[in-house]
């Protein structure tokens, strides 16, 4: 009798508990970098600035979603909550190049029908996440670069703005400080053990790449990830983020990727499309996935994170850094923000 109890109790148990799992189904996950953050570097001001805006962002996704619209659309509403803040290393308050430029890279790919489109080293354009929507809809291309992608964003109708709209006094600063640390070494706009390690004491930890993969109610995915790139960087170098595979993946069969952290290492590493494929391949979870594939940059040096979505609304956001700036909001609207580990 007791046993049978027991076991009564603990079936309830198992059912309760997959429940509240089931119930837990994600719709958007999003993320604003990652690096050395750490809480005694910020001041409650900034915590509350980060969370204002990383919910705000959520938010501007969740409407689309809520009102029947694609999942591209809460990605590129998302992202241009983020790209327009200049708490990001995204559109304005992107890094500086070596040459006190901002080149901006963006990558956005739709789930359902594998098109994608993206953007590298754009000048001009004020959101660069439209410029790679742009690209994905109104070009037969997937990738354009430079002054030519300029000019598509402008011939497209997107809003063009002069460079110095992207110019944020903390960013100029954090290039004239690893300029004089090192004049070679790009490092990560956050700050980062490795670049640490390498000899950069850049620690200005506070701006971050934005991404955001999302789930619409046709049971679509879509992902996208928007960066100005490492500070200090040389001219024309390319990150992780517009390369899709590398720093952006997305598939409706799989899940939506989007990367932030050293890009190299990311390029190197195909993160995005490993994760994917260890998914397709090997039938392993979303969490699973994502942290086999964070470890490999992990062990070859590189440092940073990734947000990632399934179609059955589970997510994954591992990081190797101190914080990630990050957060998710669920099918009936619950938010949750972090920042720190
Ligand atoms: N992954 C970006 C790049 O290498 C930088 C970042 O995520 O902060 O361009």
């Amino acid at each position: 009798m007791r046993t049978l109890k027991l076991f009564t109790v603990l079936l309830f148990s198992v059912l309760a508990l997959n429940v509240s799992a089931q119930q837990k189904k994600y719709v958007m996950v999003i993320h604003g970098g990652a690096g050395t953050i750490l809480k005694k570097n910020m001041t409650p001001e900034k915590e509350a600035a980060y969370i204002a805006v990383l919910t705000q962002a959520l938010q501007a996704g969740y409407e689309k979603i809520k009102s029947g619209k694609t999942s591209l659309d809460a990605v590129e509403a998302t992202i241009h909550v983020m790209e327009n803040d200049p708490h990001f290393n995204a559109g304005k308050g992107a890094v500086f190049t070596h040459d006190g430029k901002n080149e901006l890279d963006a990558a956005i790919m739709d789930g359902k029908t594998l098109m994608a489109g993206a953007v590298a080293g754009v000048t001009t354009v004020k959101n660069p996440i439209s410029a790679a929507r742009a690209v994905m809809e109104k070009s037969e291309h997937v990738m354009m670069v430079g002054a030519g992608a300029d000019l598509f964003a402008k011939d497209a109708g997107l809003e063009i703005v002069d460079p110095k709209y992207y110019w944020t006094k903390e960013r100029w600063d954090g290039l004239q400080q690893a300029i004089k640390e090192d004049s070679t070494k790009a490092v990560l706009d956050h700050g980062s053990k490795k670049s640490e390690l390498l000899g950069s004491k850049n620690h200005d930890y506070k701006f971050g790449t934005v991404g955001c993969v999302a789930l619409d109610k046709a049971g679509n995915l879509a992902a996208g990830t928007s960066t100005g790139g490492m500070t200090n960087k040389k001219y024309g170098r390319v990150g992780d983020a517009p390369i899709i595979g590398s720093g952006t993946y997305c598939n409706n069969e799989t899940a939506g990727v989007s990367c932030t952290g050293w890009g190299e290492f990311y390029i190197r590493n195909v993160v995005a499309k490993t994760i994917s494929d260890l998914m397709e391949y090997k039938g392993l979870s979303v969490a699973v996935a994502s942290k086999m594939a964070l470890d490999k940059v992990g062990k070859m040096g590189g440092d940073g994170g990734l947000i990632a979505l399934d179609k059955k609304g589970n997510i994954a956001m591992p990081f190797n850094t101190e914080g990630m700036y990050r957060g998710a909001i669920t099918a009936d609207g619950k938010i949750e923000v972090n920042i720190y580990k």
